[in-house]
């Protein structure tokens, strides 16, 4: 039988996808040959429908240190004080937080061309003013 190779609180962070990319492919990668791993996530998602969470789950259901929606887009925008924007690239880039990275991806989709719509829009403004409109 051989040794699960990864620790609860890892696991526990691979199902709230709050551990970087290379290290959630790297759990995805180990579980297709390793039916214990599988076993042990099972039981974890089993305790977790029981309402029983360890509290580093809770922290980051929680996600008591991300920053705002609002914060993000300030901080795409170069809104934010120093140490605020120091906290928020901190929190990206080292933490590599999926959740924050995602939402301000959306963000930048949001300010960029999802729809053709605002796709013209943006040709509009960027030929016209030289730059993105502020705000939406
Ligand atoms: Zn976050």
């Amino acid at each position: 039988m051989s040794q699960i190779p990864f620790s609860r609180e890892h696991l526990e962070a691979y199902l709230d996808e709050a551990l970087p990319p290379d290290e959630m492919a790297c759990v995805e990668e180990t579980l297709r040959h390793h039916p214990r791993l599988l076993e042990e996530l099972r039981a974890i998602v089993a305790l977790r429908d029981q309402g029983v969470h360890t509290l580093g789950a809770i922290w980051r259901r929680h996600r008591l240190t991300c920053p705002e929606r609002e914060q993000l887009q300030a901080y795409l925008e170069k809104k934010l004080d120093a140490p605020t924007a120091r906290y928020v690239r901190f929190h990206l880039q080292v933490i590599g937080c999926r959740y924050c990275q995602a939402n301000l991806e959306d963000l930048q989709e949001q300010q960029g061309d999802p729809t053709p719509r605002q796709k013209r829009r943006r040709r509009y403004f960027q030929s016209s003013a030289g730059r993105l409109p502020r705000g939406k």
